[in-house]
């Protein structure tokens, strides 16, 4: 018995360590790709004069719009063949490409220019916005001469903001939006249906709290909007590094200084819970108190609403271990 009880306990050490080892081995492999990508930015920096910011702005802007992108795949910008190789050439050498006025350029000192190879596309992007020059205002002409939709610009302009701000592009702390030193009640209501303003359906999660209740910013990311609407009251718009914006209704009141166009990190108060809205300005108490709170996912085409209330369950716990 005692023999066998050793040997569980032997193996259930094994089970641990090599668990231990597993997770730790896939933290490193996180922080690696992470020091991968900023190195290829501050090279591509270095070639083109162009922030490093801005390059990782782009690159990751592009990591949220496709599908298939890889976990461990370094570089996700994707050009335009097209673009790359010039009308009616398919050649990847540097003559080729220039002969038929493609835009493709050689990163990685191969002498071709690969539109598969991260370093490729970064010195090509980044040489594509050098035409336009090197001021903030030229950075944003040249992003939209490339991608022609203001969402997508004022998102990658912003974004390069937070990693400027930051000086890092590895931002992935969360918080829970109600301070959970707070009482506060919230259960899944995404879906539902909401009588005011006709047949609509309920695109968030209403967290219970009592008046002024502080309400904090659950991402790292940048005011969008803020101001009264009919059905949200007292709102603000957050907009975070992933192509998510974050939508905050019936705020009692907004926390002193926030305006659009700040940068705000996880945490930071924003408002206080309140219950304002389905009315004219300034209407309040039609309904309990509770914060309302919305994501909308962006896809550089169009915008759609998406159930928080399992990331609020996970932020929740990521700020009650803190
Ligand atoms: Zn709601």
């Amino acid at each position: 018995m005692l023999y066998l009880k050793s040997t569980h306990s032997f193996i259930l050490l094994i089970i641990l360590t090599s668990c231990f080892f597993s997770l730790q081995i896939a933290a490193e492999e996180e922080d690696s790709i992470y020091e991968k990508r900023m190195a290829l930015y501050k090279k591509t920096e270095a070639l083109t004069q162009i922030p490093w910011y801005y390059i990782a702005a782009v690159d990751q802007y592009e990591r949220q719009i496709y599908k298939d992108i890889e976990d461990n795949q370094v570089i996700s910008i994707r050009i335009e063949p097209t673009l790359w190789f010039g009308a009616g050439n398919d050649s990847n050498t540097l003559n080729a490409i220039e002969l038929f006025n493609g835009i493709g350029k050689d990163g990685n000192g191969d002498h071709k220019a690969n539109l598969k190879d991260g370093e490729d596309v970064l010195l090509t992007m980044a040489s594509y916005l050098q035409e336009f020059g090197h001021t903030e205002e030229d950075i944003k002409i040249g992003l939209w001469n490339y991608y022609k939709r203001d969402l997508t610009v004022q998102t990658i302009k912003n974004t390069a903001r937070v990693f400027k701000k930051y000086n890092d592009i590895y931002l992935t702390d969360r918080d829970f939006p109600v301070a959970i030193n707070y009482n506060y009640s919230y259960r899944n209501t995404w879906g539902d249906r909401r009588g005011f303003g006709g047949n609509r359906i309920h695109e968030g999660t209403d967290i219970f709290a009592d008046y002024g209740t502080p309400v904090k910013s659950t991402t790292y990311g940048v005011v969008e909007l803020k101001g009264w609407n009919l059905y949200g009251g007292w709102r603000i718009g957050i907009r975070d590094i992933y192509n998510i914006y974050h939508y905050y209704a019936h705020l009692s009141g907004y926390e002193e200084g926030v305006k659009v166009g700040q940068i705000v990190k996880p945490g930071d108060v924003i408002g206080s819970v309140g219950s304002t809205g389905y009315g004219p300005p300034g209407t309040s108490g039609k309904f309990p108190p509770h914060l309302h709170y919305g994501m909308y996912k962006d896809n550089g085409y169009s915008e759609w609403s998406f159930d928080p209330y399992p990331y609020l369950r996970k932020w929740e716990r990521m700020a009650k271990s803190n």
